[in-house]
């Protein structure tokens, strides 16, 4: 009979050729005291604890393992119940999370926000739902963005990293073909849109020329706040520090980085909200978050606006860039992630291997996340890291860096 099957064996095997192939760490290292016993009956194992430092997480405010952050989770689940159990438009809307969205368009300065289950949906569902005509993409935003344009089947228009010069020659570009088209501006609709911090570069995106360019042709700007919601002015993001609330039509982020939980949000005005959660498939046919991801998400916003928290965050970033450029290593960006270029794949595989063994993770960041000859350590502090932990890692990064020949 003939096969009109896949052929998995192979595609693993070029992966693997390619030196591209990742995979799960092995769960294997079951740890002595064995196994946690489920109410049920049933049996989870338990895993054995490592010693190792984690500088790679997006668990920038170290609240994941916070006590109020917990607490939240326990108090939700046992008042609320642990799942939404149905789409928020069906039975799934509680007041948990109607306080979480209060929260996030009261830090956002919005009229409103709305939840979604992830950041990925909340892209998707958005960039879908509103159906641009022409949307205008940074090359490096993050792959939900992309798939968002894509399922639009919108026409969109690729401009330079970060570059406000190449986004205007986009926009100049497209304006002229319309007129010559005999279009007006009021026939098109058009959307900028941006990571605020890209993750795997470092980098900010210029909102304030972005808004301004955008202002000039007459486009909405969407920002995407995932790696900045929760470290800036009041617990907001890029948008909150430049104070560029007025300008931006559309802030969106995750709740599963600084605040701890999971799932995604957007922040805009009333009618947004309302025309979003009518239209985005990814809202309307999805299950509610779940009230302990909401009650997480809103406590972790009010420790990440009334603690110390993104102090000690910035003080650490602070503290491992001097080191780390101190000792010679090229860093990009100017944000809380320091990714420190290597190059070659298998050195940064070596590197990665080098530090871990000195028990600090920071995985090897390589195409085709990344273009080739851009392999990369991306190293991220986090809040709860302390002094010690910083000097560890420098020491680690010192030592791995010889090792591989680049200090
Ligand atoms: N946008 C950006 C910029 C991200 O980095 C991510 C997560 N890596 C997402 C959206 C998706 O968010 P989530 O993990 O909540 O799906």
């Amino acid at each position: 009979m003939a096969d009109r099957g896949f052929d998995l064996e192979n595609r693993l095997e070029t992966l693997e050729e390619n030196d591209l192939k990742r995979t799960l760490s092995p769960v294997d290292r079951v740890a002595e005291r064995g196994y946690f016993a489920q109410p049920s009956g049933s049996e989870l194992p338990v895993l054995e604890a490592t010693e190792a430092l984690v500088f790679a997480s997006n668990n920038y405010l170290g609240l994941t393992d916070d006590q109020r952050i917990q607490d939240a989770a326990r108090q939700a689940a046992a008042t609320v119940g642990t799942g939404a159990g149905a789409s928020r438009l069906v039975t799934g809307d509680t007041l948990v999370h109607r306080d979480l969205e209060r929260l996030l368009a009261e830090t956002k300065d919005t009229e409103r926000a709305l939840t979604f289950s992830s950041g990925y949906a909340a892209n998707v569902g958005t960039i879908t739902a509103l159906e641009p005509d022409v949307i205008f993409s940074d090359e490096l935003n993050h792959a939900s963005i992309i798939d968002g344009c894509q399922l639009a089947g919108s026409n969109t228009v690729v401009y330079d990293h970060c570059d406000v010069a190449s986004l205007r020659t986009k926009l100049e570009q497209r304006a002229e073909r319309a007129t010559r088209e005999g279009r007006e501006p009021a026939d098109e609709s058009w959307l900028i849109v941006t990571d605020s911090v890209f993750s795997m570069d470092g980098t900010v995106a210029p909102l304030d020329a972005i808004c301004d360019a955008a202002e000039e042709f007459g486009a909405w700007v969407m920002v995407d706040e995932a790696h900045a919601t929760g470290l800036y002015a009041n617990g907001g993001g890029i948008v909150q520090a430049e104070g560029l609330e007025d300008r931006i039509q559309i802030q969106l982020g995750t709740l599963s980085k600084a605040l701890a939980s999971q799932g995604g949000y957007i922040a805009g005005s009333a009618e947004l909200i309302e025309c979003v959660l009518n239209e985005a498939r990814s809202f309307v046919y999805s299950t509610g978050l779940s009230p302990p991801a909401a009650a997480v998400a809103s406590e972790a916003l009010h420790v990440a606006r009334h603690s110390d928290a993104r102090e000690r965050l910035w003080d650490n970033v602070a503290h491992l860039r001097d080191g780390l450029e101190s000792m010679g290593f090229e860093i990009w960006g100017d944000s809380q992630i320091l990714p420190v270029l290597i190059g070659d794949r298998r050195d940064a595989i070596a590197f990665a291997d080098g530090i871990r063994e000195r028990d600090i993770v920071a995985p090897a960041i390589r195409p085709p996340t990344v273009p080739d000859g851009t392999s990369r350590i991306r190293v991220v502090p986090m809040a709860t890291h302390d002094q010690g932990d910083i000097v560890t890692c420098l020491e680690a990064f010192r030592a791995a860096g010889e090792e591989v020949g680049l200090l």
